[in-house]
């Protein structure tokens, strides 16, 4: 049956226990590794590997509840859920477009582990819908994007990419981290299949690594069975600590959004940075697309200190607040130089070729006052150059 209660309602009860296991208000933490398969009147719980156990199930329910799909399954890591989706829907000698720039763990795993069993990556220009049927082959079987872009916020042509695999019989797959299902939800645009890395918003304190794939029960089951050969599902207290953080996840994005925004806008009128890259922002090159599609546009932005990567580096040297650490999405402010750290692994040319300068800090927003981070960064920028 349909869910039809709201959002933040969902996100608190979608899936719980019913009954409660003895009253309790809150999913307990069910620290065993397998059931007795005639033991209990919830489901046929089992084996913690195989994501039975009540946790998972609980979350499983509650993540499809959010993200607006048939199911969905938690896993280790947001790049275990990456994997389990590419190991189980493609064949030796199949085909993926991608976006032309995705999380460098997903470039990775494509480049160095799954190209050695046959399969073939072709990047694509996402603001570029003309371009797309020239990479198809008589084997392509997926296309792969990111809601935003990191760390340029950017906004792919989402309605046109689905349409695109539609047409051409593809499963569309987008990871959705950088957004949260608080700010889009790609199963409504017609995404097939939704990952998200739970490490980030949805678990939203920095202290886990999950993730999730949502979409038809038919794909999610068949995912599943990979992630259990796989050995990469999530460990029951994780799925608490998961479950507990999805609770406040609307009411930290919208503080996030709103700060962001704020902070995006201080900086764009600061005299010691160039250019600023958050959707919110008019001059924003999808401003208008973002605004007619999501929610919210979200809690991490970047920009250009004037000077040197030393100046920049000196910058976050002299935040108080924020943490120079990689990573988003979390309670705690964090800021960190992609040419450095995300993005180290491309050569200077490909980090120009996508507008990545050596100056470029990306800052995701924590619950923190934004007023405070005002500070924090006015404070550091006025030591700079
Ligand atoms: C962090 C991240 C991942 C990988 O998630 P892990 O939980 O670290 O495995 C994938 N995609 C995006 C966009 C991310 O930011």
């Amino acid at each position: 049956m349909a869910d039809t209660s709201s959002f933040q309602t969902r996100l608190i009860h979608a899936g719980a226990l019913r009954p409660r296991a003895y009253g309790a208000v809150v999913t307990p933490i069910f620290q065993s590794s397998t059931f007795e398969y005639a033991g209990s009147g919830y489901h046929d719980f089992g084996y913690i590997r195989l994501s039975n156990t009540p946790n998972h199930r609980v979350l499983a329910d509650r993540l499809a509840a959010l993200e607006g799909t048939e199911a969905a399954v938690c896993t280790g890591s947001g790049m275990a859920a990456i994997a389990a989706t590419f190991v189980s829907l493609l064949d030796a000698g199949d085909h993926v477009l991608i976006q032309d720039c995705v999380y460098g763990g997903t470039t990775g795993l494509l480049a160095k582990e799954l190209a050695r069993f046959g399969i073939a990556v072709s990047s694509i220009d996402p603001q570029d819908p003309g371009g797309w049927a020239r990479d198809l082959t008589p084997r392509t079987r997926l296309v792969y994007l990111e809601s935003l872009s990191n760390p340029l916020m950017q906004v792919a042509d989402l309605e046109a990419l689905a349409a695109f695999a539609r047409t051409n019989r593809l499963v569309s797959v987008i990871d959705n981290t950088f957004a949260s299902p608080i700010n889009l939800c790609p199963a409504h645009l017609g995404y097939d299949l939704v990952i998200e890395s739970a490490t980030k918003y949805l678990g939203g304190h920095d202290d886990l690594a999950a993730g999730c794939v949502a979409g038809s029960a038919e794909t999610v089951r068949q995912i599943r069975r990979t992630l259990d050969h796989l050995g990469a599902a999530l460990d029951p207290h994780a799925c608490f600590l998961l479950e507990r953080g999805l609770k406040t996840l609307a009411v930290r994005v919208a503080h996030q959004n709103e700060s962001a925004r704020r902070i995006a806008a201080f900086l764009a009128r600061h005299p010691r940075v160039g250019r600023v890259h958050h959707p919110a922002l008019p001059d924003h090159p999808q401003h208008e697309r973002a605004s007619r599609l999501f929610r919210g546009f979200g809690g991490v932005l970047s920009f250009e200190v004037a000077g040197t990567a030393d100046d920049a580096d000196r910058l976050l040297g002299r935040l108080r607040i924020a943490a120079v650490a990689a990573s988003l999405g979390g309670v705690e402010a964090l800021a960190m130089r992609p040419a450095a750290v995300s993005h180290a692994g491309l050569t200077p040319e490909q980090r120009a070729r996508i507008g990545i300068t050596d100056t470029l800090i990306r800052y995701s927003v924590g619950l923190e006052a934004p007023e405070d981070l005002i500070g924090d960064l006015e404070q550091a920028l006025a030591w700079c150059v």
